[in-house]
This record gives structure tokens, C-alpha cells and sequence, in this order.
């Protein structure tokens, strides 16, 4: 078969670097980049360091609104499908090159997968979420993490073949994770000592694009008792040049600021941390797989098992909430949520089994 994928941002290069290579073994891949992400450090360090193979296409669509954004890469899409003619579409995750790619595939007729699917945090808000519901109901075949995925998907009637394979960020995770916990070095040169110390990630439009929200924020890393490593997307990055706190923050002793890293720098930073604080969804599953209790600076979350087993604390911007998850002892027991790090593997099988249904139908 022949497969387009279409990636766009950071975490779907890492989801992309575990499917590809049992994916090119046994079918065709053309690998298309819609430029979302564009930055080297969001982008082209994660292609070199996980081995993902360059991109095929690169479309160079990034900025402006969620809805120009989106309608310029469908554009950009539906020339490029009549040209290659995949015999299906593979899009990951909850982004605007997610939606774009599957909605310009459904409106082809071209079968679309959709890996993650399932997921939902409820919030209509949240961009992620539209994207999430509305790829799913275009999806042929929907590749889930979880059970709970797999009944999400069953209470909306999702019309495509549901598949629960686990999460291929695991595989990722579970390959990198340990040697990372023993990288000394790497919280040294970030200048804090391995177990003593917050790891901060914050880019949810939700929190970092509401100027209160910022500033509240900013209130809960001025009052961390522990040193803070933050490695800031570029997003977080602007509003806090626009809003004049970055300034604030530079300011503060126990912060230690750094550029984006990268997948293995990052790791061995969150397998040392203390404790994780995010409001990222595939950092709250990382945390879990090493052992290290999360604080999520979110009302909900769509990796409801890592609340549920007691790992990860939804604390929205609340500091008193903050303070109190880093004072508590993480649980004593950690099951398996996820997968077992093969869900790559079974996310093929489940395409080339897309094949074979569409031949005895033909
Ligand atoms: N990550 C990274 N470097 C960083 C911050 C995050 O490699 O400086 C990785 C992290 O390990 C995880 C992924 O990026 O695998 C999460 O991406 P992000 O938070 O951008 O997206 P989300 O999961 O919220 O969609």
C-alpha cells in the first residue's frame, strides 16, 4: 500500500519516529510536513535524533488563526492527494495538520487512520478537542491508546473500525527512558541536582495565550519551594515577551530557563525531576511511565488512568493545589496503562488488515 502521513508539530514527529519503520517495512510511506512546527528545535532535531526519515513534502504552513491555518493546509492537501493517490491517509494526534489531513482524505475518498484516536477531555474549548472529535467521525479506521479511547468511540457511534492498540508515544518512551534516568550530567548542566527539582512545561493556549491566566502562571512558578527547570516553547515564549513576564521570570533565582530540548534531553530531565508540572498530554503519560508524580496545570484531562491510579494531579492554576500535589507521596503501585511499547507494531497490522478488508470488498 501506499501511505501519506501528514505530521506537523512536535509530538507528532515522535509518535512518527515509532510507526514509520515497521510501517516502511511493509508498505510504501510518503511523508508529508505541513510546517506547523517549524522552529529547528520543535522540528528538525526531533527527524535527526529519533531517526525519522526526512519529509517527502514540505508544505511551509504555520501561523495565523486555527481556522486560516487549517483551511490553508487543506488547500495545500488536495492537489498533493491527486497527485500521489495513497491508497490511505495516517494522521496522529489533535492538531490542525490532524484535521486538515483527514478531512482532505474523507473528502477524496481516500481511507484515513487515525493513531490516538479516542481521547477526549470534554472541553469544547480547547482546539485539540475539535480537532480530535472531528477527525475521528472522518476516520476509516481509529487506532486508540486506551479502552476508555475505545468506549469514547463507541458512545459517539464513530463510523470507522475501532482498534485498541495502545500508545505508540509509549514505545518512544519506553525505548529512551532508561538510560535517561541515569544521565547525571544533564540536570547538572541545566545547574540543579537529580531529585530535587520541578520539571515545568506550559504551552496550552488555554493557559499561556489568556494574559490573567499567564500572570497566575507566573504566580505559581514564583512560588515553587523547589528549583524549576523550564524549557520554553516558543508559543509561551511571545506571550511572555508581549506581556512583559519574561522579564519577571528571568528574574527569579530558583528558574532555570532554557530553548526547547531535545526528546533525550528531556527525558532525562523528567526521569530525575521530582515532580513534573504540565499542560501537556504527552508529557502526563511520560511522567507516569517513569515513576514521577505529575501535576497538571489543567481542569481535566484526556489520560484520565494517570489521574485514576493516583499519578497525576489536575490542579488547573490553583498555587494552594500546586503546592500541596508536590507536598504529597506519589501511590506505591504504577499498572501497565498504554501498552506494552508495541502499539507501532499493531498499528501496522491494523493498516495492512485495511487492505485486505477493502480487496474482498472490491
Ligand atoms: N518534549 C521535548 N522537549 C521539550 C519539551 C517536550 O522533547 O523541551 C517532548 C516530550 O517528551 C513529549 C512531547 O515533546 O514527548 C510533548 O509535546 P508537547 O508538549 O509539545 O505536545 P502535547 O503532548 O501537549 O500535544
Amino acid at each position: 500500500m501506499r501511505i501519506l502521513t501528514v505530521v506537523g508539530n512536535r509530538p507528532q514527529f515522535i509518535k512518527a519516529a515509532a510507526v514509520s519503520g515497521p510501517l516502511r517495512q511493509a508498505h510504501e510511506e510518503v511523508l508529508v510536513h505541513t510546517g506547523q512546527h517549524h522552529d529547528d528545535n520543535l522540528s528538525r532535531v526531533f527527524f535527526s535524533e529519533l531517526g525519522l526519515a526526512a519529509p517527502d513534502v514540505q508544505l511551509h504552513i504555520a501561523g495565523g488563526t486555527n481556522t486560516s491555518q487549517t483551511s490553508r493546509m487543506l488547500a495545500a492537501l488536495e492537489p498533493l492527494l491527486a497527485d500521489v493517490r495513497p491508497d490511505c491517509l495516517l494522521v496522529y494526534g489533535d492538531t490542525n495538520s490532524t484535521l486538515a489531513g483527514a478531512l482532505a482524505a474523507a473528502q477524496a475518498h481516500i481511507p484515513v487512520v487515525h493513531v490516538e484516536a479516542g481521547m477526549r477531555s470534554f472541553d469544547r474549548s480547547m482546539p485539540e478537542e475539535l480537532n480530535r472529535v472531528l477527525t475521528d467521525h472522518v476516520s476509516n479506521l481509529l487506532l486508540c491508546p486506551s479502552q476508555t479511547a475505545a468506549d469514547n468511540l463507541a458512545a459517539e457511534s464513530v463510523h470507522g473500525k475501532v482498534v485498541v492498540v495502545g500508545d505508540v508515544m509509549v514505545d518512544v518512551a519506553l525505548r529512551w527512558q532508561p538510560a535517561a534516568r541515569s544521565q547525571r550530567s544533564v540536570p547538572e548542566a541545566h545547574s540543579v541536582e537529580p531529585s530535587s527539582y520541578v520539571l515545568l512545561s506550559s504551552h496550552r493556549a488555554g493557559n499561556v495565550d489568556v494574559p490573567e491566566r499567564l500572570q497566575a502562571l507566573v504566580d505559581i512558578i514564583a512560588s515553587l519551594p523547589r528549583p524549576v527547570v523550564f524549557p520554553v516553547h516558543p508559543r509561551t515564549k511571545a506571550r511572555l515577551r508581549e506581556t512583559g513576564l519574561d522579564a519577571t521570570l528571568s528574574s527569579m533565582e530558583h528558574v532555570h530557563l532554557a530553548d526547547p530540548l531535545p526528546y533525550a534531553e528531556f527525558t532525562a530531565l523528567l526521569c530525575q525531576a521530582q515532580a513534573v508540572l504540565t499542560d501537556s498530554g504527552g508529557v502526563q503519560k511520560e511522567a507516569y511511565l517513569a515513576g514521577v508524580p505529575c501535576i497538571t496545570l489543567r481542569a481535566n484531562t484526556e489520560w484520565v488512568e494517570t489521574v485514576e491510579t493516583g499519578w497525576n494531579t489536575l490542579v488547573d492554576l490553583d498555587l494552594e493545589a500546586v503546592l500541596a500535589a508536590l507536598e504529597s507521596s506519589p501511590p506505591t503501585a504504577r499498572p501497565q496503562l498504554y501498552g506494552d511499547g508495541d502499539a507501532a507494531q499493531r498499528c501496522v497490522t491494523a493498516i495492512s488488515e485495511l487492505q485486505s478488508r477493502s480487496t474482498s470488498l472490491a
